[in-house]
């Protein structure tokens, strides 16, 4: 259905474009979004005013994302480039320079305040070598007051790059800000339902440490912050013995990492897997997390069903 009209749509501005070109010389603001995520808050902002693509796209893993050659055309392409930033983007260095693009890149997570990198505290202590991840968790974006962070950050980077423009960008970000507004209450009265001693999370990778502190329950998880080193046996063991002895329920897969190593973990504890979790990118249009306000509800409501599926 839905696509059958987006199909109408595009037809309709093909025959037009002759016509639109000739009538109206504004050309668009070329936009590259690192991954999903971003490339979903911009396009919110920009409306018709901007082409938007992800270089991840839906259900990529950021982490160890390996660019195409068509990517550096994407880029040197690119008017503005936005991208997360606190070292989520490894492969991005290369493909900037690779591009020779000129285009500002510029990091969304500007002025939010950064969580510590439970990793990092891991790795120091277990190994006590410096670990090539940054100090802090880039997972930002799981946290909802710091997307409005990141739109009001796209917003002043499309007002400089097009001031024309700005009035726009102000307006369509008000209105999405309202929207993330209302996403935050929601979530926060669908964790409400949880008795807090049950809300304890297990998940593939360490990707909801904002989630965690801004709506007050605890992830778990085999792997660290990244997903680019396989999980310690060490580690995994002793995951599920905390996962036997607090009788924890709540196992999630993740749409962008393989599932075997948490289906593995809730076989050898007897538990079943909650559901699937989206963590580091949009599941696909027609998948339930095609926007970041369906991800972020899909996430809250698929736990809170796990974990307390007789609440109200
Ligand atoms: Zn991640």
């Amino acid at each position: 259905m839905i696509k059958t009209l987006r199909t109408v749509v595009l037809a309709g501005l093909v025959s037009l474009s002759p016509l639109a070109a000739g009538a109206v010389s504004t050309k668009k603001l070329n936009v590259v979004a690192s991954f999903s995520i971003i490339g979903d808050f911009a396009r919110h902002v920009g409306g018709d005013r901007i082409d938007v693509r992800s270089l991840v796209g839906a259900n990529g893993d950021p982490h160890v994302y390996e660019p195409r050659p068509a990517d550096v055309r994407t880029i040197a392409a690119a008017d503005i480039v936005l991208v997360n930033g606190l070292q989520f983007e490894g492969f991005l260095r290369r493909l900037i320079e690779a591009s020779g693009t000129k285009a500002p890149v510029v990091e969304l997570t500007k002025g939010v305040q950064p969580l510590k990198s439970t990793e990092q505290a891991h790795n120091r202590e277990r190994s006590g070598h410096h670990h090539h991840h940054g100090d802090y968790d880039p997972h930002a974006w799981q946290a909802v007051p710091n997307a409005r962070i990141y739109v009001k950050n796209i917003v002043d980077a499309f007002c400089s790059i097009d001031p024309p423009g700005c009035t726009t960008y102000e307006t369509n970000a008000k209105a999405y800000d309202a929207t993330l507004s209302v996403l935050d209450e929601e979530i926060r009265a669908t964790i409400a339902r949880i008795p807090p001693h049950k809300r304890v999370v297990i998940t593939a990778h360490d990707a909801f440490g904002y989630f965690a502190h801004e709506y007050g329950l605890t992830f778990l998880a085999p792997e660290g912050v990244s997903t680019d080193a396989e999980a310690p046996a060490s580690d995994i063991a002793s995951l599920i013995r905390q996962i036997k002895r607090d009788k924890i329920a709540a196992i999630f897969v993740e749409n962008i990492t393989d599932p075997r190593l948490v289906q593995r973990i809730a076989a050898e504890t007897g538990s079943k897997v909650g559901g699937e979790l989206y963590s580091d990118a949009l599941s696909r249009p027609d998948g339930p997390a095609a926007t970041y306000v369906d991800m972020m509800k899909h996430n809250a409501s698929t736990i809170r069903k796990a974990i307390a599926p007789d609440v109200p």
